[in-house]
């Protein structure tokens, strides 16, 4: 007996669009066209964000989730083996300790630096093209789908308004410390009197430090005593030009209008105390990287019912993710207020059981786990 295979190969005609030329826009760009999926980027405003301080750490499983379906960033990350946390509560007692001294856990790399490659890589991508926005454009009719990553796009005002918001009544100061030569592979984060402060290394010269004070704004020459304060092991060459910006928090109530859907930072900002804004956004491609190659594979088209399924799958997962480092957050706002040290003391002790500790580390890894 004769078994007739016929293989249908699918023309694949898709055409989307990307509202903003941020980190999200570019990275998600990346992952469509490499599924042979026609982009277009539309911008108001681009060029490398002027402030060079800003660094993101990105989990072991999306940076292989990056190298394999984004694009390979090994060549500029810097790899971390431990996270250690303090707490001035505790006199700057050891609170938890992540990883050990051999495994990767995550990597930091430097903002623009990501967005260059991205950008490097793309612009020579027959299926990408990047455009001003200024011919009138009908969302619905010329574009398969629409992923709006633009937070001041005229789309984003109409359809995407409802959102919890959630103020941290912080200011984010960033800035880049040089110190002399150090084995560098462990990140800090100090839970201080006046906000988390983290030490991210970026090599054995260099470490990017990122501290969220509550409530009152401070001088630039106070935030360079404090880092002096607070740092623990680095011998102080120089600190580079320190940028301020306002934290604020927000969970878009509604993912998608029709065949648009809402993307990166516009669906669920968070404080950056876990470093997990851009991860949550890494898994987010993962998870339309999936329903996209699915719909690929079975001749269907992408239209709005991508949406929905994203929708369904993603939003209460990063509902409870954004709402947990938000008790983070609370947590030790609490604490310092009080001046208490029992729950300080509870996380210690939990930290000390290794089952407890290994599935911190995997959901700061993976993400919710279900
Ligand atoms: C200090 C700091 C440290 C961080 N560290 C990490 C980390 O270690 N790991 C990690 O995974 N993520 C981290 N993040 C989050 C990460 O930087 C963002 O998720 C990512 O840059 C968002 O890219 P985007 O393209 O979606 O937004 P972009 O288009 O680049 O916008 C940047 C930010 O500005 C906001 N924004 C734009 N316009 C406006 C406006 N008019 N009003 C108010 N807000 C506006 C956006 O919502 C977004 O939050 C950090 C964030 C901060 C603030």
């Amino acid at each position: 007996m004769y078994h007739l295979i016929f293989v249908v190969k699918i023309k694949n005609n898709m055409r989307v669009c990307i509202l903003g030329s941020g980190l999200s826009s570019l990275a998600l760009a990346k992952s469509l066209v490499n599924q042979k999926i026609h982009v277009d980027v539309l911008y108001s405003k681009r060029g490398y964000e002027a402030n060079k301080t800003r660094t993101i750490g990105i989990s072991k499983s999306n940076v292989e989730f990056f190298n394999e379906k984004i694009i390979n960033i090994e060549k500029i990350i810097y790899k971390l083996n431990k996270i250690e946390i303090y707490s001035d509560n505790l006199e700057k007692q050891k609170l938890i300790n992540f990883g050990n001294n051999s495994d990767h856990l995550f990597s930091i790399v430097k903002n623009y630096k990501l967005q260059k490659i991205l950008e490097k890589d793309l612009f020579n991508n027959k299926y990408f093209k990047i455009t001003n926005y200024k011919k009138k454009i009908n969302y619905s009719k010329d574009y398969d789908l629409v992923f709006n990553a633009d937070y001041n796009h005229q789309i984003t005002k109409k359809y995407f308004y409802k959102k919890i918001e959630k103020k941290y009544n912080s200011v984010a100061y960033t800035t880049i410390i040089k110190h002399n030569k150090i084995s560098n592979k462990v990140a800090i984060q100090i839970f201080t009197k006046s906000g988390p402060l983290a030490f991210l290394p970026i090599s054995e010269y260099e470490t990017s430090v990122v501290y969220s004070i509550n409530n009152n704004l401070k001088s630039n020459t106070e935030i360079n005593n404090l880092i002096h304060n607070y740092n623990l092991k680095y011998k102080l060459k120089k600190i580079d030009k320190i940028y301020s910006f306002e934290l604020s928090g927000l969970s878009l109530r509604s993912y998608f209008h029709k065949n648009i859907l809402a993307f990166g930072d516009l669906l669920h900002r968070i404080h950056p105390l876990a470093g997990q804004g851009f991860n949550m956004t890494i898994r987010d491609i993962k998870i339309l990287n999936d329903i996209i190659q699915n719909k690929i594979d079975l001749g269907l088209p992408l239209d709005s019912t991508l949406n929905s399924e994203f929708e369904n799958n993603q939003k209460h997962k990063n509902f409870i993710f954004s709402s947990g480092i938000d008790l983070i957050h609370e947590f030790f706002n609490l604490e310092r207020k009080n001046k208490n040290k029992f729950l300080s003391k509870t996380i210690q002790y939990f930290n000390k059981k290794p089952t407890i500790s290994k599935i911190f580390t995997k959901i700061a890894d993976e993400g919710l786990l279900f």
